[in-house]
């Protein structure tokens, strides 16, 4: 997702620091960041925020934490939970790679990737985040049979990802190939999600387990 960039986009994002952590300062310490002691879920390049935001309302019980590695993106998703007041949604404006650094071991309940950047050069192959390295991580960030979620319309980057998740050793537990056909009620569309969808594009999803 590219955005204009925008020049204040820094000073805002820390203008609202009991949300937005821009400098690392919860790093290892992230449950200090929120009100509740809860179960901890994360996503991985959160975009412009309908689908965390949406989902944190649902779930009061369960502290979200929305990681985006742009500064320009996280300004829409700081919005919507500002506007929303949501005090179980923080933000981390952090580049997914650095996610060790970052959490602690056994610290996530559940990790959720939506229409994730493809890359669909292969040299680009180790940037997605379902490479085995970003396995490797969300493995080590997250407590034991708990789920790695993850939702497409790009099916080059699904089956890239069902081969690095199966050869990674993790178990598929649910599976869906076309989403929208039979939409789950408890289904929460993110941007992306209805951009493509509105291009007749199937979404793909699954859930798996290390
Ligand atoms: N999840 C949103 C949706 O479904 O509408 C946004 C999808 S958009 C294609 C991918 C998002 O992931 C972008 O906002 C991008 O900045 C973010 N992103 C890409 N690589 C990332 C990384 N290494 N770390 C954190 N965020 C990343």
């Amino acid at each position: 997702m590219r955005m204009r960039n925008k020049p204040w986009a820094i000073d805002y994002l820390e203008s609202n620091d009991q949300l937005v952590d821009v400098n690392n300062n919860y790093s290892k310490k992230i449950k200090e960041f929120f009100s509740k002691d809860q179960p901890l879920h994360i996503e991985v390049g959160t975009g412009m925020g309908t689908f965390i935001t949406t989902l944190a309302q649902n779930n009061p019980d369960i502290n979200y934490v929305g990681i985006e590695i742009d500064k320009n993106v996280m300004i829409r998703v700081t919005e919507k939970v500002v506007d929303l007041g949501l005090e179980n949604v923080r933000l981390v404006l952090l580049d997914a790679n650095k996610l060790m650094d970052y959490f602690n071991e056994n610290e996530v309940d559940k990790v959720y990737l939506n229409f994730s950047d493809p890359w669909p050069k292969n040299r680009h192959a180790k940037r997605r985040l379902t490479h085995s390295n970003f396995l490797s991580s969300y493995k080590q960030l997250l407590k034991e049979n708990t789920i790695v979620e993850f939702k497409t319309d790009n099916r080059g980057l699904f089956e890239f990802s069902l081969i690095s998740m199966n050869t990674y050793g993790m178990k598929f537990e649910n599976l869906n190939l076309d989403v929208h056909a039979d939409e789950p009620e408890t289904n929460i569309r993110t941007e992306y999600e209805e951009k493509f969808s509105q291009r007749g594009h199937k979404i793909y999803w699954i859930q798996a387990s290390f």
